[in-house]
């Protein structure tokens, strides 16, 4: 019998790890942007995510592109963990986290 090998994968799938801010434990992206910044992303794609994931040949994280008209990718598209964090205010300057009307 013979066992296929490369199932087709709709959208590559990259390691993820948990948000370990105080009070949220979301599954998280590690991404990079090309100017180098580590990046936290939501392991959902959601439809009105503004964040593109590209594999980044020699790393395991994906490369992140930040995109102003994303329904414009045919490709998943994701959303900064900066954004929907509840503990956002631990990862960068105390602010209130602007969250996206849904
Ligand atoms: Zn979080």
């Amino acid at each position: 019998m013979t066992t296929p090998t490369a199932p087709a994968a709709e959208a590559p799938t990259w390691p993820t790890a948990k948000c370990n801010d105080d009070g949220c434990s979301a599954d998280i992206i590690w991404a990079r942007t090309n100017a180098g910044k580590a990046m936290p992303v939501d392991a959902v794609p959601v439809d009105n995510g503004n964040v593109l994931l590209r594999p980044w040949p020699g790393r395991d994280e994906p490369e992140a592109h930040v995109v102003n008209m994303p329904e414009r990718f045919d490709a998943p598209r994701y959303t900064s963990h900066f954004v929907t964090c509840p503990a956002a205010a631990s990862f960068r300057r105390p602010r209130r986290a602007v969250r996206r009307s849904v």
